[in-house]
């Protein structure tokens, strides 16, 4: 689904400071912040500010530029946070877990010998 009317994801609104959040990176349209309930000991959601693409096969499709903005954000945050080596999780579908349905990367780094998944 790209750009409708519809009311602002929690992901939307963080971006435009309605709700707090730790930001740790940000560019003109994408930010990065610290997830409400971290399962690593490094845990960023990196997300577009805008467009409303569900998901990363929609971003993909319809913005590859963006997503490639996304990821270099993703491992920005890991050279900053962590180093430089991060898991970089995109759940696709509330059947894997996607609960906000506004594109967004996990960057998950520490701690993952023990695999945890987002
Ligand atoms: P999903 O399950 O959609 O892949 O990931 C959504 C993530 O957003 C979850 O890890 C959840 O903890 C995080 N999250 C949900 N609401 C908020 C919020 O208001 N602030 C922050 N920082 N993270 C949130």
């Amino acid at each position: 689904m790209t750009a409708q009317a519809a009311d602002p994801t929690v992901f939307e609104r963080i971006a435009a400071r309605e709700i707090p959040a730790t930001i740790v990176a940000e560019t003109e349209r994408v930010i990065a912040f610290r997830d409400i309930a971290p399962q690593a000991p490094v845990h960023v959601v990196v997300t577009p500010k805008q467009g409303r693409y569900r998901d990363v096969v929609e971003l993909a499709a319809g913005d590859p530029g963006l997503l490639a903005e996304l990821v270099e954000v993703a491992r920005g945050v890991a050279d900053e946070l962590a180093d430089g080596q991060f898991r970089l999780i995109f759940n696709t579908g509330a059947g894997a877990g996607q609960t906000v349905f506004h594109v967004h990367a996990h960057v998950l780094a520490g701690g993952l010998e023990e695999r945890t998944l987002a």
